[in-house]
Order: C-alpha cells, then sequence, then structure tokens
C-alpha cells in the first residue's frame, strides 16, 4: 500500500501507514494487540537500559552497569542437558571482563569480534567469579536513537524484536501531537503533572531521567485517576440510593442453623451477622466476602439470600459456569427444604431447553418472593426485577457495577450486592482500589480439614507418582487431573487433556477415565460432572472449567501438567478442589523439565493460605498482570496501584475535582474511560 501524506493520518489509522511497517510486521503488531497508530503510541517500554553514561571496566562495582567494550574470544558451552553457556571477553582501554549470557546459545552468531558493543545488565558474583550476566547488547555507534541515551525496551514477538518496535515508535511519533488531553487543565498545573503529549514522547525516549519518572508519573496518573474518581462516584451514587430494607427474624435464622448437618464456624457467623446488618439499611449494601476455598461461603450466602425471602423478596445468585450453577442450585435446595423454602427455587442459564426455561419463567412470574439461581445471562431474562433485594455473584471476580446500574435503571433501586471469592484482593490494592466496598474475611476453614500437602514431581518421579495415584484409587478415592490446554500444542510440551486422556486410559484401565473442557456442550459438561460426583468415574481429566467451586468431597488427588502456565491464584483455586472432607489429599505440579522448579512453584507447595498467596502473586506478577483485565485493551502494565505517592496525588486531583462540583460529563475522554472502569472485573 502506498504510505499517505503524514498530514492526514489519524491515530486512529492503522499501524500500517507507518514508514517501515510491512504487512509482516503489521501481522507481528497485531499479535501484540497493536492495531492503530494510537495503540502503538500507547504500548510502553517493559524497561530502559540506560546508555547515556557508560563506567570503566575498571572501575566497575557490583549491580545494574553499563559498558563500551570489545568483545573477543565467544564461545558456547553445554554444560547439562538444557543448560548452555555463552562467554566472551569485553575489554575497553581500562581493562577485560568475563560476559556470560545462559541459554542464549544464538548470541554467538551476531556478535563480531573486535566490533564496539554497548553492554547493560547485572554486574554479579557468578560461580565464584565476577562477570556480566546475561547483558542486553547493542552496536555502539553515535545515532541517537539507539543509543548515547536511555534507550527503550519493548516486549518483543517472535517477529517482532524490540528494536524493530523501537523504530516503528520512533516514525509513530510525529503524531503523537494529536493526542487528546483527558485531565482538566487545572488539575494538570496545580498537580504539576507532566501534559499527555510530552509524557508519551517522554516514555518512549526520556531526555533524562528525570523526564523519565515524570512521564511514568503522568501515565500512572492517567492509569489511575479515572479507577478512583469512578470509585468516588460510585460510591456517592449508592449511598443515595435505596435499597429494599431486610428485616432480621432471629427465629428463621435459629431455624436455619439447627437444620445444618455441621455447626457454622465463629468467621461464618460473624460475617452473616455482618450481612445481616446491612441489610437493614436504607442503602444497598455493597460487601465483598473473601474466604479461601473450602471455608464455606455458599451456606453464607444462603443464609443471606433466606432472610431476603422471608422479607417476601427476590434473590438472584449468579455462578461464573453453568456447572458450577447447577451444583449451587442442588446444594441450596438441600439448605432450603427443612425450611419449606424449596419451592421458591428458580432455575435460569442460557442452556436450558426453551420448554424448561418457560417454566422456569412462569414460576418466577407468579412468586413474589423467589430465589433464582444461574449464570450471569439470568439478568437479562425476562423477570420482574422490581423485588429484587439481593444479587449475590459468586467466583466471577467482577464487582458488577455496570451490572447494578443496568438494574438500578429497570427498577428504580439498586438491590444490596454481595459478592464471594476464593481470590482476595491484595491489602495494599484493596485499600486504593476498592474502597467503595466492604470487605469480610472467612479466615478460618471448617476444623475438620487437614492440610493438603503438595509436591513437585519431577519427570524422572513420575512413575512413582503414578503409584501414588493407584493407592488413592484402590482406596476408592477419585482424582483430578488438569492440564492449561485441551489439545497439544507444537511450542509446548506440557501434555494436553486429550493427551492424558490416552495415557491414564491406559494406565489405569480398570477405572473409569473422562475429560471435560470448555469445547464441550455444557449439557455434556453436566453428565460427566453428575457421574463424577456418582462415583462412576474416577478419574477426570480437565482444563480449568474445574478451576472454580466444584465440590467433591470424595476427591483426594489433584495432578497439574504445566503448572508454569498458571498464576498463584489459580492453582490455589485448583489446589482447592480437593482437601474438601477429612480425608488427607494431595496436591502433585508435574513439571515438564528437570530443571530446578521455579521459585514461584516452590513457595507454592509451602503455602496453603490463599491471602498470603495473593501478596505473593502480586510481588511476582505485578498488578499489571492480576489486574490485566481491569482495563479495557492492554493490560494494566504499571505498578502505580502499589504506589503510594501516585495514590496520594491521584486523591488530591479527587478532592479537587469534588471541591470544585465539576463534571465527569464535561471531558468526554475520561468519561469512557470511567464507563469502562465502572464494568470492571477484576482478578484474572
Ligand atoms: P467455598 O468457600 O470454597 O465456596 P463451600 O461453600 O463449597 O466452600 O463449602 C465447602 C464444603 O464445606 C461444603 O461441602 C460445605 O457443606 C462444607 N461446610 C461449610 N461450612 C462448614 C462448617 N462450618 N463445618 C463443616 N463443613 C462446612
Ligand atoms: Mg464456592
Amino acid at each position: 500500500m502506498t504510505k499517505l501524506l503524514s498530514s492526514n493520518i489519524k491515530l486512529t489509522d492503522p499501524i500500517s501507514l507507518i514508514k517501515g511497517v510491512g504487512e509482516k510486521q503489521t501481522e507481528g503488531f497485531n499479535d501484540l494487540g497493536i492495531y492503530s497508530i494510537k495503540d502503538l503510541l500507547f504500548y510502553f517500554p517493559r524497561r530502559y537500559d540506560d546508555y547515556s553514561s557508560y563506567s570503566n571496566i575498571s572501575d566497575l562495582k557490583p549491580g545494574q552497569v553499563s559498558i563500551r567494550a570489545k568483545l573477543s574470544s565467544i564461545r558456547n558451552r553445554k554444560v547439562r542437558r538444557g543448560l548452555n553457556i555463552t562467554e566472551a571477553i569485553a575489554s575497553d582501554s581500562s581493562g577485560s571482563i568475563i560476559v556470560v549470557w545462559f541459554n542464549q546459545a544464538y548470541r554467538i552468531n551476531n556478535i563480531k569480534p573486535g566490533t564496539e558493543y554497548l553492554l547493560c545488565g547485572n554486574y554479579s558474583l557468578n560461580r565464584n567469579r565476577f562477570s556480566l550476566v546475561n547483558p542486553s547488547i547493542e552496536i555502539a555507534s553515535d545515532d541517537q536513537l539507539n543509543n548515547t541515551r536511555i534507550v527503550p525496551v519493548y516486549s518483543a514477538h517472535k517477529t517482532l524484536a524490540s528494536w524493530k518496535i523501537r523504530k516503528a515508535v520512533q516514525e509513530a511519533l510525529v503524531f503523537s501531537d494529536q493526542v487528546e488531553e483527558e485531565i482538566p487543565e487545572y488539575l494538570i498545573s496545580a498537580l504539576h503533572l507532566m501534559p499527555i503529549r510530552d509524557a508519551v514522547r517522554q516514555i518512549h525516549f526520556p531526555d533524562s531521567s528525570l523526564n523519565l519518572i515524570a512521564a511514568q508519573t503522568r501515565i500512572s496518573f492517567s492509569n489511575l485517576f479515572p479507577l478512583l474518581l469512578a470509585n468516588e462516584l460510585s460510591s456517592i451514587e449508592r449511598k443515595r440510593t435505596k435499597a429494599l430494607k431486610v428485616i432480621f427474624n432471629v427465629e428463621l435464622a435459629k431455624k436455619f442453623v439447627s437444620e445444618l448437618p455441621f455447626k457454622l464456624t465463629d468467621e461464618q457467623r460473624k460475617v452473616i451477622w455482618q450481612i445481616y446488618k446491612d441489610m437493614e439499611q436504607n442503602n444497598p449494601m455493597n460487601r465483598l466476602v473473601e474466604g479461601d476455598v473450602g471455608s464455606g461461603k455458599t451456606v453464607v450466602a444462603v443464609m443471606s439470600a433466606v432472610m431476603a425471602l422471608a422479607n417476601h423478596y427476590k434473590v438472584a445468585f449468579m455462578a461464573p459456569t453453568e456447572l458450577l450453577a447447577r451444583q449451587h442450585f442442588d446444594t441450596i435446595f438441600k439448605l432450603l427444604s427443612p425450611l419449606g423454602m424449596e419451592d421458591k427455587l428458580v432455575y435460569l442459564s442460557g442452556s436450558i431447553t426453551a420448554l424448561k426455561k418457560k417454566e422456569s419463567l412462569n414460576k418466577a412470574a407468579n412468586l413474589r418472593s423467589c430465589f433464582i439461581v444461574g449464570t450471569h445471562s439470568l439478568l437479562s431474562a425476562d423477570i420482574d426485577w422490581s423485588d429484587l433485594a439481593l444479587l449475590i455473584i459468586d467466583e466471577q471476580h467482577r464487582f458488577g457495577v455496570a451490572q447494578r446500574l443496568e438494574l438500578q435503571k429497570k427498577t428504580g433501586h439498586l438491590p444490596h450486592f454481595l459478592s464471594i471469592t476464593a481470590t482476595p484482593i491484595p491489602r495494599s490494592l484493596f485499600l486504593s482500589l476498592f474502597n467503595d466496598l466492604d470487605l469480610s474475611q472467612l479466615k478460618q476453614l471448617p476444623n475438620n480439614r487437614l492440610t493438603t500437602e503438595t509436591n513437585l514431581v519431577l519427570p524422572s518421579d513420575y512413575d512413582r507418582f503414578y503409584a501414588n495415584v493407584n493407592k488413592e484409587l484402590e482406596k476408592g478415592n477419585q482424582i483430578f487431573v488438569v492440564s492449561p490446554y485441551i489439545h497439544s500444542r507444537e511450542s509446548d510440551d506440557t501434555i494436553s487433556v486429550e493427551k492424558l486422556m490416552h495415557i491414564y486410559s491406559k494406565k489405569f484401565s480398570n477405572y473409569n477415565v473422562e475429560m471435560i473442557h470448555g469445547k464441550m456442550g455444557s449439557t455434556d459438561q453436566d453428565v460427566i460432572m453428575k457421574k463424577f460426583v456418582n462415583k462412576e468415574i474416577q478419574i477426570l481429566i480437565a482444563t480449568t472449567v474445574i478451576e472454580v467451586g466444584v465440590d467433591i468431597a470424595n476427591a483426594t488427588l489433584m495432578a497439574i501438567y504445566g503448572p508454569e502456565h498458571f498464576g498463584l491464584a489459580q492453582l490455589h483455586q485448583l489446589r482447592g478442589r480437593v482437601g474438601r472432607s477429612n480425608l488427607q489429599s494431595n496436591c502433585y505440579l508435574m513439571l515438564s523439565e528437570s530443571l530446578s522448579p521455579p521459585d514461584r512453584l516452590r513457595q507454592f507447595a509451602n503455602i496453603n493460605d490463599g491471602f498470603k498467596l495473593s501478596e505473593l502473586d502480586l510481588e511476582y506478577r505485578g498488578p499489571g498482570a492480576i489486574y490485566g483485565k481491569l482495563q479495557h485493551g492492554k493490560g494494566f502494565n504499571d505498578l502505580s496501584i502499589n504506589d503510594q505517592q501516585i495514590i496520594n496525588l491521584v486523591k488530591k486531583a479527587i478532592n479537587l475535582f469534588m471541591s470544585q462540583g465539576d463534571e465527569v460529563i464535561k471531558y468526554p475522554l475520561l468519561n469512557e474511560k470511567i464507563s469502562q472502569a465502572q464494568q470492571i472485573t477484576y482478578l484474572n
């Protein structure tokens, strides 16, 4: 395609219009989620190499260093299977050091002896000698774009190296003048923020490290301000809105508790009490219950619901999957029966037959007070929601601000809102991001539980592991086997569900082995799950469809293949599928390489507390990865939500904004970001 004159190009135009970006590169960019010129301008560097100043080799001290040196004596050594070391000697006029790269054998092909390079990396003690480890490297030249300055390094793609991205960004910066400011002018000047256009330029090609910090602060501000402002506005709105008052009935509460097959834990009692108090208010409750897997959140939710039913209101209970909705329906049926309330139960989901759906809708229409259980699609059902007093969302990882606003439009009031989850939000994030939400924690497991033991299994230990599987099966217990993939992938030696199906059917031919995954229809999933519950299946091979909520007391062994592919919160959820009774359970992380396992997994094996794991996950992955879905489009890839200084800055801005009586509607770009923030989902 011929490139247009740059004066006609808009930020929303495709990146293929940028000079030097051909068809192949466009594909690579698209894979990275970059389509428009604006996307590219907002694709920020992953890190920077500081070539703006470098040291003499003779002056080096341990730590991050930059040098300008010639490389010689380059060689590759295969130390053992899976470990290749590339070594070279770097020299400048002051001295020489050893440079080492681990598992980057390709380096040998593109390093030219005698050429001068800029190297940037960690100078540290390694195998008893000091060396420069895994440095990044650029040919030294006086070209401004590539060195003698702070150089951006981008997350690359297999066909798109960081330097190609850098070049494209450099070209795209011509259009940065078109980036529009979304923050009100008076806030920018009062808080001394860098204007957005400058920030976009400086974050890619900073003139100095001070400018870089100012640009990063500005970009973080832009990310956080709409989120916190959305929060503030929702909070104000909620406090202005009426809810249906649910009056506490002590007899009913006593009756419910006396019919339970177990005694509630103190924490369960405490949380239920908090909820009852909230629901007696005129304003809608907005409460998140965090409780580790197996802590008994369902019964807390149902006990809350029962009170709303007794007040002749409706309750809706949404589960993330059909599988779970079905399971909840059965559980709730059992809990309501002793109270004579089971007639009020209605099941609604996308996949039930038209006839059944009609039955459900009729039932809901005829009952003023009913308990509707289903997937998130239930809110769009043709039901009169005006008597909806309580909305419960289980493990859906979303606060549903958007859904609530929709309900409010339909009914004129807001229901009390209860979100229950086993994936806790790290405390620091909670305080900064969700101050409109009240938090309850179930920090105690029912005391008949034994701690699930977690084991890391190297390929050489697989046989011993299979022997353990056999032992469990002989005891009549059931097994979960999980893989991240349904089909095998060329690029990954993780064993897929299909392959596992083959392996386990062969190895354990006396037992019934079945698989379950998201590509199967929900009826088929239901059939398999029922069989597993009825113990007709002993080994269930699954993807993460079984990740949350599934409650099978007799399952005592969880094997997770490709554990590196999962976040800690996800692994913890998976591990939580076992150890749900008084039987000792085990979780096995099936490693596919004989290398020493990542620290992350080793720590996971020793920590059973979901709250601690969430903090650790934050440390390892950063809020960007955890809050990947927080914002529309590209991930939330900066650390600002953890940065108290920026949070304070944003809070100051919000105070100013509110005290001026300013309105979001005056700022279309900001308004759009706020609407997005109100659709927030959190934690993946
Ligand atoms: P989660 O919090 O992971 O959603 P569930 O609500 O599914 O956990 O509860 C897990 C299991 O523990 C269920 O079988 C439930 O009946 C049982 N349970 C809940 N509370 C208690 C308790 N106080 N004592 C013993 N068992 C309980
Ligand atoms: Mg649950």
